[in-house]
């Protein structure tokens, strides 16, 4: 089942549109399941989690971090995480450069931007992410390669407003490119759409689709 829905999921993807499957909360097994049938990219939310993973299965597995990161946490991803997606402060962005300074590498971050209805998510505000990039200050930070922004959608029902958000995000996105970026075309990666709502997020913008419970099935949480 797992197999069959990491292949589903990957045929219907256009070019230019890679899968993450979210394994968080899963067993090892499954994920092996899903690697068996191909797929090489996973996502984590808790750092020690994917830590253990990654001590587990396959060297020449790609593993993301997608959940709130705190900054007494980073040190057990920051030797071969692939990407941060969720990087919601400047403040996390330096801690994220001092470790990767330290493991002698640029760890590949994504900015988390909000753009959905609800208060309770985190991400820059657009506006407060426009003054961050404008300010610089990134540009020094050895320890981390900025390839992009993530978003999450509204969690209603209503498609129109989900494509509202992924297209504002989208929008931004090519603002941020053109303005800061120019001369940078690995700043290429919009992480949006997740299981309920990855086909609108394909239509508006999306490289990169972050589906966990469509090919994992329903999270038990403990
Ligand atoms: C859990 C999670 C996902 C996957 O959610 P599903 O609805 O199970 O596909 C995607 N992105 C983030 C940030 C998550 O925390």
């Amino acid at each position: 089942m797992i197999a069959e829905a990491v292949r589903s999921i990957r045929g219907q993807l256009p070019e230019g549109v890679r899968l993450l499957a979210v394994s968080k909360f899963n067993p090892p097994e499954a994920i092996r399941e899903a690697y068996d049938a191909g797929q090489r990219l996973f996502g984590e939310s808790q750092a020690q989690e994917l830590r253990a993973k990654h001590e587990l299965l396959p060297d020449d597995i790609e593993w993301h971090f997608i959940g709130h990161l705190q900054t007494n946490k980073i040190k057990y991803i920051a030797p071969y995480v692939s990407l941060i997606h969720s990087v919601d402060t400047p403040r996390l962005l330096a801690e994220i450069s001092r470790h990767g300074v330290r493991c002698g590498r640029r760890i590949p971050c994504l900015l988390q931007l909000h753009v959905a209805r609800e208060e309770t998510k985190y991400g820059f505000l657009p506006r407060e992410l426009d003054e961050y990039l404008a300010g610089g200050e990134w540009r020094t930070l050895e320890g981390v390669e900025l390839r992009g922004l993530m978003c999450m959608a509204s969690n209603v029902s209503d498609e129109g407003q989900i494509a509202r958000e992924f297209q504002s995000a989208a929008d931004f996105f090519r603002h941020c490119r053109r303005t800061y970026f120019a001369t940078q075309p690995s700043f290429c990666e919009c992480s949006w759409g997740m299981s309920g709502d990855w086909p609108v997020a394909v239509r508006h913008g999306s490289t990169l689709v972050r589906v966990g419970s469509l090919i994992f099935g329903e999270r038990i949480y403990q």
